[in-house]
């Protein structure tokens, strides 16, 4: 198999050398990240100054720009073969939740699966340096393998979230759906030296709803999460309630 590893954490992470590592003993891959962490950055695309990309070695490549930077870059100008899948990740730390929508990794995956190139998301479960990143390249392997066979249903990516454990601990993979962050106490609010405000976004710790059947619930009893989505965004059960709205 042919394939692409991308991420948000910049291409020297140990989630992204890991990833490729493993890959490399199934077939071709090239790697193009970020040349720094753009964690949170969303699925958002540079238009407003060019993009430079550094050769590092054959087929791996350090882009300054965002995770959906890259694989515009690599599928459209970098690459030398067209990759049957992208990979996303390993991000260091969950993407679980309403986090996907502003997670770099989750949005490489997006943008591929606009390009119509089957992708999946892949996440340790983690809020230090993590420590199992081979174990979930390993089942990322198994899943890459089961989607060349099987294929993906149209429009949708994988998002799955691993466990910080060693393979004989993590538990069977669930299929979930997206979950619900609790919102509480997130901005630092201080005085800079100069005597100014300043706001600082807080680290998000694992403060999720335990809602049945999703992506937390799995994760947090330690089965890996494989949460299916999609890029339709509408909320067609509202159609109805807003055709109801007098809007003439
Ligand atoms: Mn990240």
């Amino acid at each position: 198999m042919k394939i692409l590893v991308t991420n948000d954490d910049g291409i020297h992470a140990p989630g992204i050398k890991i990833l490729a590592e493993v890959f490399r003993q199934h077939g071709e891959v090239a790697v193009v990240a970020p040349d720094r962490e753009r964690s949170a950055v969303g699925h958002a695309l540079t238009l407003h100054h060019p993009l430079r990309a550094a050769q590092l070695r054959p087929n791996v490549f350090a882009v300054d720009g965002t995770p959906t930077d890259c694989v515009n870059l690599g599928i459209h100008s970098l690459l030398s073969f067209k990759p049957d899948m992208v990979i996303s990740g390993i991000n260091r730390g969950s993407n679980l939740g309403d986090d996907v929508t502003y997670s770099g990794t989750v949005s490489a995956a997006m943008e591929a699966t606009l390009m119509g190139i089957p992708a999946f998301a892949v996440s340790l479960v983690t809020t230090d340096e993590g420590k199992n990143y081979a174990a979930a390249a390993a089942f990322a392997a198994k899943l890459a393998g089961i989607i060349l066979r099987e294929g993906l249903p149209v429009d949708t990516f994988l998002n799955v979230n691993v466990p910080d454990l060693p393979t004989a601990s993590l538990l069977s993979p669930l299929i979930t759906s997206q979950g619900k962050r609790r919102y509480d106490g997130v901005i630092i609010d201080k005085v800079d030296p100069r005597g100014r405000n300043y706001y600082w976004i807080g680290s998000a710790d694992m403060n999720f709803l335990d809602t049945e059947g999703s992506d937390y619930a799995a994760v947090s009893r330690g089965h890996i999460s494989i949460t299916p989505l999609h890029l339709d965004l509408t909320n067609y059960n509202s159609m109805a309630v807003l055709n109801d709205w007098d809007l003439s």
